[in-house]
């Protein structure tokens, strides 16, 4: 067997070979954890404009109703949307400082924090009150917390494998 034949898995960022999936992956995270290069870029075809707003729209839409209105519903919580787009992921978060993609993984990450997160997602899902809901009856509020008295809180998205995963920390 040729030592190509041995190392059979390539770092597409570097094209270093390596004994297996594992030492890959352990190469990845040592050599580009802050990788934002998209190896099969071209072969992602831009979303049209109606597509986006779908999808900003059903995000929305599954963020209100998981916002609670009485106390036990405080804390973080983790939301999805199955057969999300790649290509909505990448379009809507590729220029943002804290997007991150690993090839190996085939899986994209971005994070949103504090007052400056809050209110770059309503530029990013094109909407002001993304964040809040208010019950009709008692006027109590439910919301995805940024900041408090304790300090910042973190939103972060990450797409693999055609799920959607969102998470919200809120304390
Ligand atoms: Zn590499």
């Amino acid at each position: 067997m040729s030592d190509a034949n041995v190392f059979a898995h390539e770092c597409p960022l570097c094209n270093q070979y390596f004994p297996s999936r594992s030492k890959l992956l352990t190469h990845e995270k040592n050599k580009h954890c802050n990788n934002k290069i998209i190896p099969h870029h071209t072969s992602l075809i831009l979303p049209s404009i109606e597509l986006i707003v779908y999808y900003q729209d059903a995000f929305i839409v599954l963020i209100k109703k998981r916002l609670g209105f009485n106390r036990h519903s405080i804390g973080s919580k983790r939301l999805s949307i199955d057969a999300f787009p790649e290509t909505i992921f990448v379009h809507l978060f590729e220029n943002e400082p804290t997007f991150r993609y690993s090839p190996t993984q085939r899986k994209y990450y971005c994070q949103f924090q504090g007052k400056v997160g809050k209110e770059r997602l309503k530029q990013i899902l094109n909407y002001e009150y993304w964040n809040f809901r208010q019950d009709p009856k008692t006027k109590t509020m439910g919301y995805v917390l940024f900041v408090d008295y304790k300090g910042a809180y973190k939103v972060n998205f990450s797409w693999y494998l055609d799920i959607f995963l969102y998470f919200i920390y809120t304390n």
